[in-house]
């Protein structure tokens, strides 16, 4: 029999294993279960298909994407492996076909999508082929509160069930604690060998800046990536569009990607991307999953995305070939006040969107943090990182700090007498003492907190305000177009019983784009 090292090379062409795919072949291969959670390009796949190899029977592999399904089988083939698919797109003669493989012991890996494993004439046919191992890919669909749930991965307790002497392999690039808890639960994995591979990404730089005038600082931040592949990310199909045009006319290769296209012209976008260097893509979350792309030099993020681990998905498709990438986001309280409409107005349950807006504060409290960007982030995957990293903007760029508490009572007080019916643009107006047409329809010149705030500027205001909504002490009601409002958390602060510190902005207000409302 030959060993997995061999094969490695042999089957493979790779010439060492990474991280711990040694360990996870080894003890798969020797018949033990395993949890394997490993960062998106860090090698998932040959962890259950070495030991399919190496084991009697075929490996069994749970899939939930029937796309990516498609390619690993024709990328397995082109190495000489024996791989078949059995899913939706099949017609009955060649599921018959791959049926009848499986049974004479001709298939060495197996892709099935869940739905299709679960049926009786799938499980009858596991009785009688050989199977070497089950392997769940992408197992944190089991995860009610993840963005993939599939109801069917819940049933995928019955391989254990059933034929107890199998092992399984559970895979996923999902691993905050709470995935891990409730997969190892739900797949009934308790026991299984658990494989944490660290979540960092050291050569990846993070940066964060406050959204001023979103166009010129994304012209700005590419102009540091000449003819550089990269994707852009946008919060709407509007934004794509409109975010590629701009790009176009400033002389950028940016191509747009997003599910409202033609299928055609999305996948050419797509060849173009993944054959052409220095393609720009300009996306929404629809664009990325799968691509296996190693020169990706950056993922910008002109919009705010939805939460720290679809940030760090999203942004960890940038640098898969280890050489310097940047991550970078530019986000504005416009941003915030989309995205809490997007959810409130969506279909889902009131339990799942109060889920959804937590996210989305833990992901404002990571872009307002002065401390270490990597160490936000791998905290929130439950990995400590010792010591900050010295590759992300407030480590390479210390926030200053200031105390803020006068300013926060202000604001505050401003909102609550203005009757938190207006966003934060006007309430800026109301502190500086500006003499707007909307100010004197109100009659706010006339209010107690009219011009308390000529100290700061409008961009520091806007600065206020945007840490006062990421710490939780204003909320945007998205029924009256971003009102913002006190919360529970304010009253401390108004009664003076509560001090706050805001990061001070570090960016330069560049020429023309002083009135930033964002
Ligand atoms: P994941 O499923 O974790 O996202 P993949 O299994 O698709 O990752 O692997 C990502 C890339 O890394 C693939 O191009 C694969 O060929 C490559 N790879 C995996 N293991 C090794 C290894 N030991 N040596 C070299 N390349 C590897
Ligand atoms: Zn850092």
């Amino acid at each position: 029999m030959s060993s997995a090292l061999e094969l490695l090379h042999r089957v493979f062409g790779h010439t060492a294993f990474r991280g711990e795919q040694a360990q996870i072949v080894q003890h798969v291969t020797d018949g033990g279960d395993a949890l394997v959670l490993m960062p998106t390009g860090g090698g998932k796949s040959l962890c259950y298909q070495l030991p399919a190899l190496l084991r009697d029977g075929c490996g069994l592999v749970v899939s939930p994407l029937i796309a990516l399904m498609q390619d690993q089988v024709e990328a397995l083939r082109q190495l000489g492996v024996r791989a078949a698919y059995l899913n939706s797109t099949l017609d009955a003669a060649a599921a018959a076909e791959v049926e009848r493989q499986l049974l004479a012991g001709e298939l060495d890996l197996l892709y099935v999508a869940p739905e299709r494993l679960l049926g009786a004439r799938c499980l009858n046919l596991i009785d009688r082929a050989p199977i070497a191992l089950f392997a769940i890919d992408e197992a944190h669909c089991v995860s009610q509160w993840g963005h993939d749930f599939r109801p069917e991965y819940r049933e995928l307790t019955i391989l254990h069930e059933r034929w107890p002497q199998i092992p399984r392999i559970a895979l996923t690039a999902t691993a905050d604690a709470p995935t891990q808890r409730e997969i190892a639960e739900r797949l009934n994995l308790e026991d299984a060998r658990r494989f944490v591979s660290s979540f960092d990404r050291p050569n990846l730089r993070y940066r964060v800046v406050h959204k001023d005038n979103g166009n010129r600082q994304l012209l700005d931040f590419l102009s540091g990536h000449r003819g550089e592949s990269g994707i852009v990310y946008a919060f709407s199909r509007r934004r794509v569009e409109t975010v590629a045009e701009q790009l176009v006319a400033a002389g950028i290769r940016a191509l747009p990607y997003h599910a409202g296209m033609d299928a055609s012209l999305r996948a050419a976008n797509q060849r173009r991307f993944l054959q052409e260097d220095g393609v720009v893509m300009v996306a929404t979350i629809a664009f990325g999953m799968g691509i296996d792309k190693p020169d990706v030099r950056f993922v910008a993020h002109v919009d705010l995305p939805k939460s720290i681990e679809g940030y760090y998905q999203e942004t960890g498709r940038a640098g898969r070939d280890g050489e310097p990438a940047e991550a970078w986001l530019c986000y504005g309280l416009g941003d915030v006040v989309n995205l809490r409409q997007l959810i409130q107005q969506g279909e889902a349950g009131e339990e799942r969107k109060r889920l959804e807006l937590r996210k989305l504060d833990s992901l404002l409290g990571y872009c307002e943090s002065t401390e270490c960007r990597r160490q936000s982030l791998l905290g929130w995957f439950g990995e400590a990182h010792a010591g900050a990293c010295g590759n992300c903007d407030n480590c390479l760029d210390p926030p200053r700090s200031w105390d803020g508490t006068e300013a926060a009572r202000k604001a505050l007080s401003c909102v609550y007498r203005t009757g938190q019916r207006f966003g934060a643009g006007h309430v800026i107006d109301v502190l500086r003492g500006v003499e707007s047409e909307k100010v004197s329809r109100f009659g706010h010149e006339s209010l107690s907190t009219y011009g308390i705030g000529r100290d700061l500027d409008a961009r520091q205001w806007s600065s206020v305000f945007r840490q006062l909504v990421a710490a939780g002490l204003l909320e945007a009601d998205i029924e009256r177009h971003g009102a913002l409002r006190l919360t529970a958390a304010s009253a401390p602060v108004l009664r003076g019983e509560r001090s706050l510190r805001f990061r001070a902005e570090t960016a330069k207000p560049s020429g023309g784009a002083r009135r930033s409302r964002n």
